[in-house]
C-alpha cells in the first residue's frame, strides 16, 4: 500500500466541488493518464497477472484474511483517490482471490474466459442500462429479445416463420435473462406452479388467491416435483420459495449411468396416481449435464411420460445446454426441443462473466401466468421486458452474449466444447490407466469423477460383502477428503469432491474428487501433473 501513496499528500475531503468532478470526469491530466494506466491493467494486465499467480490462493489463509477485514466503521471523509484504491485492488486484493483462470483450476464450473467479456462487461458498465423497462434501455430489450429468440431456435429449432412472428413481438416471451442457473429454475417452477393451480371457477389462480386456495380449488392435498437424485439444490429452493416445500422436491433413483431411472420415475407415478388427484405432480425436471457428473437424463422418453401424464417438463440444461452449439455432441441433448421450458447458464459454458442464467419456454404466451404490469412502468402492451421476470432491474448481460455469439460464432464454441469433451476421455483413460485410481463416472460431457484406491483395496472391494464394503468404503472416503484439502492447500491445483451413492443407497456414499474440464489452458500434460501431485500427496501421507 505504501508504495502507492504519493509523497506530499494531500488531505482528501468530501465536497460539492469533488463531487461534481467525479461524475464528469478524472480530476486533473495525471490522474486521467493513472486512470487509463490502470483500465490497460484491468483489461489486459489482470489476466496476466492471474495466470502468473499459479494456485488457487496465496498463502494467506481465509482466517488470516478476515482478520483483517473487521472494521465496521464508514469513514466521513473520503480515504483514497480513485487512482489508489484501483492500485490496492490490483495489487492487494486480487492476489488474494481465487484464480479460476488458471489451466489447473478444473474443480468447479467457473473458469477463464475470453479476454474479450472483460470489455464487453465494462460497456455495458458504461452504459449502464436497465432492461426492466424500454425508457431505461431503448435498443438494448431490442438486441436482448433477438438474442433470446436464436438461444431459443437453437433449442427448440422451429419454424422461421415463428421467430419472424416473435422475435420482436412485444406481446410475448421466448424466454428471460436471470443472474443464473439458479433463479431460471424457479422461473420455469414458478410458471410450472401457475400452471397446475390454474384458475378454476371462483379460484383467481395462485398467483393471486395464493397456494392454500390454489390447493382448495382444485383439491389437492400435495404438490410435487421429480427430478433424480442429482437434481441441482436449487429446484429444492424453488420448491421452498414457491410454497411447494422442499421436501416434495422426489428424488428418483439414477441407473449405472448416473441417468433418471425410467422404472423408478413409473413407480413414483404409479403411487401418485393411486392418491386419485389428492398428490399431483407440478413438474418432471430432466438434467440435460448434471452439475456433479455431468450425466444427461434420457430427455426424450421423459418428455413421452411427461406428454402421456399431462406434466409439465422441464429441462435443467444450466451445464450441457451450449452442447448444442456443436455439431459433434449436440446430438447428446436429442429430445430437449420437446421441453415446456430449459434452463441454459451462460456463465458457464457460454464463457460469460459471472450473472448471467436464461430460461426458454416453447410457448411464447406461457410467461403470462408470470406477468405483472405498475402503473408507471410495465404497462400492459409495452415491450418493457421486466413484464414477465422475476428479477426488477436488471444490467443489460443479453448485449455481452449478442456480442460474444458475433466474436465467437457457432464454430467458435463448439471448439471449445469438442475441446472439454475431448480432454475429458482422455483424463479419464490416464486415471484409468494408473493403478491407485478409480474411475467413478465416465465424461458423459466434460465432467468426471474419480477416487484414490489403492489396488490392494480394489481388489478387497472386488469380493467384500455389504459390510465390508461399507468399511473399505469409509476408508477411502476419508482418505479421498483428506487429498482434496491436502491439495487446494496446496495451492497448485485445484480438483473438486462430492459424494456420490453406490446403488442409490443413502447408507453407502463414496467420496470422490471431481473434476470440469472447461478450461481450453487445461492440456492432458498439467492433468498428469495433478495425478502425480495426487499420488505423492497419498504416498507422503497415507502410506
Ligand atoms: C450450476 C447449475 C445450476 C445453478 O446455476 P447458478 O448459476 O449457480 O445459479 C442449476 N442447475 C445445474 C444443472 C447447474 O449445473
Amino acid at each position: 500500500m505504501e508504495a502507492s501513496t504519493p509523497p506530499a499528500k494531500k488531505k482528501l475531503i468530501a465536497d460539492w466541488k469533488t463531487l461534481n468532478r467525479i461524475f464528469i470526469r478524472p480530476e486533473d491530466d495525471d490522474n486521467r493518464r493513472a486512470l487509463f494506466k490502470h483500465m490497460e491493467q484491468i483489461l489486459f494486465g489482470l489476466h496476466d497477472f492471474l495466470q502468473k499467480h499459479v494456485g488457487i490462493t496465496e498463502e494467506a489463509s481465509l482466517k488470516e484474511l478476515a482478520d483483517r477485514f473487521t472494521d465496521t466503521l464508514i469513514q466521513p471523509h473520503p480515504e483514497k483517490r480513485l487512482s489508489e484504491v484501483i492500485s490496492d485492488l490490483v495489487h492487494q486484493i486480487a492476489p488474494h482471490a481465487v484464480n479460476v483462470a488458471s489451466p489447473y483450476f478444473i474443480g468447479h464450473m467457473t473458469s477463464a474466459i475470453p479476454y474479450f467479456m472483460v470489455h464487453l462487461k465494462t460497456i455495458t458498465a458504461a452504459l449502464n442500462q436497465n432492461v426492466n423497462k424500454a425508457e431505461t434501455s431503448k435498443v438494448l430489450s431490442i438486441i436482448e429479445k433477438q438474442v433470446l429468440a436464436k438461444i431459443h431456435r437453437l433449442i427448440f429449432k422451429m419454424p422461421t416463420a415463428f421467430y419472424d412472428e416473435h422475435v420482436q413481438n412485444p406481446a410475448t416471451a421466448l424466454g428471460c435473462f436471470t443472474e443464473g442457473g439458479t433463479l431460471a429454475n424457479i422461473t420455469a417452477l414458478w410458471v410450472a406452479r401457475n400452471s397446475l393451480l390454474a384458475p378454476k371457477g371462483d379460484f383467481n389462480g395462485c398467483e393471486q388467491d395464493g397456494v392454500v386456495a390454489g390447493l382448495q380449488a382444485h383439491g389437492i392435498e400435495r404438490c410435487v416435483i421429480l427430478v433424480s437424485r442429482l437434481g441441482h439444490f436449487s429446484l429444492r429452493k424453488a420448491a421452498g420459495l414457491l410454497g411447494i416445500g422442499n421436501r416434495n422436491v422426489l428424488s428418483i433413483d439414477v441407473d449405472a449411468g448416473n441417468r433418471i431411472k425410467l422404472s423408478a420415475l413409473k413407480q413414483c407415478l404409479r403411487d401418485i396416481q393411486a392418491t386419485q388427484g389428492r398428490t399431483r405432480v407440478i413438474a418432471i425436471v430432466g438434467i440435460a449435464g448434471a452439475t456433479e457428473t455431468g450425466s444427461i437424463d434420457p430427455l426424450p422418453q421423459l418428455a413421452e411420460i411427461c406428454a402421456e401424464h399431462g406434466i409439465y417438463y422441464h429441462v435443467d440444461a444450466a451445464w450441457g445446454g451450449p452442447t448444442l452449439l456443436s455439431e459433434k455432441y449436440g446430438h447428446l441433448l436429442e429430445g430437449i426441443h420437446l421441453a415446456d421450458s430449459v434452463t441454459v447458464d451462460g456463465h458457464k459454458q457460454l464463457y460469460m462473466p459471472m450473472g448471467c442464467g436464461m430460461v426458454y419456454f416453447k410457448n411464447p404466451h406461457i410467461l403470462e401466468r408470470i406477468a405483472y404490469h405498475a402503473r408507471y412502468i410495465a404497462r400492459q402492451g409495452s415491450v418493457d421486458l421486466g413484464i414477465r421476470t422475476l428479477s426488477g432491474s436488471r444490467e443489460a448481460n443479453s448485449l455481452v452474449l449478442a456480442s460474444a455469439l458475433q466474436i465467437m460464432g457457432s464454430r467458435g464454441y463448439s471448439l471449445l466444447i469438442e475441446h472439454g469433451i475431448a480432454t475429458a476421455k482422455s483424463f479419464a483413460a490416464q486415471i484409468k490407466k494408473r493403478p491407485l485410481f478409480q474411475l467413478v463416472t465416465e465424461p458423459r460431457l466434460n465432467i468426471l469423477t474419480y477416487r484414490v484406491c489403492p489396488p490392494e483395496i480394489k481388489a478387497e472391494l472386488e469380493s467384500a460383502d455389504t459390510l465390508q464394503r461399507r468399511r473399505l468404503n469409509a476408508y477411502l472416503n476419508d482418505m479421498n477428503r483428506g487429498i482434496q484439502v491436502l491439495q487446494r492447500e496446496g495451492g497448485v491445483s485445484f480438483v473438486s469432491r462430492t459424494t456420490l451413492y453406490e446403488k442409490n443407497s443413502l447408507e453407502d456414499p463414496i467420496v470422490v474428487l471431481r473434476s470440469v474440464i472447461m478450461n481450453p489452458l487445461t492440456t492432458l500434460k498439467i492433468l498428469n501433473e495433478i495425478l502425480d501431485e495426487q499420488e505423492k500427496i497419498y504416498r507422503d501421507n497415507y502410506l
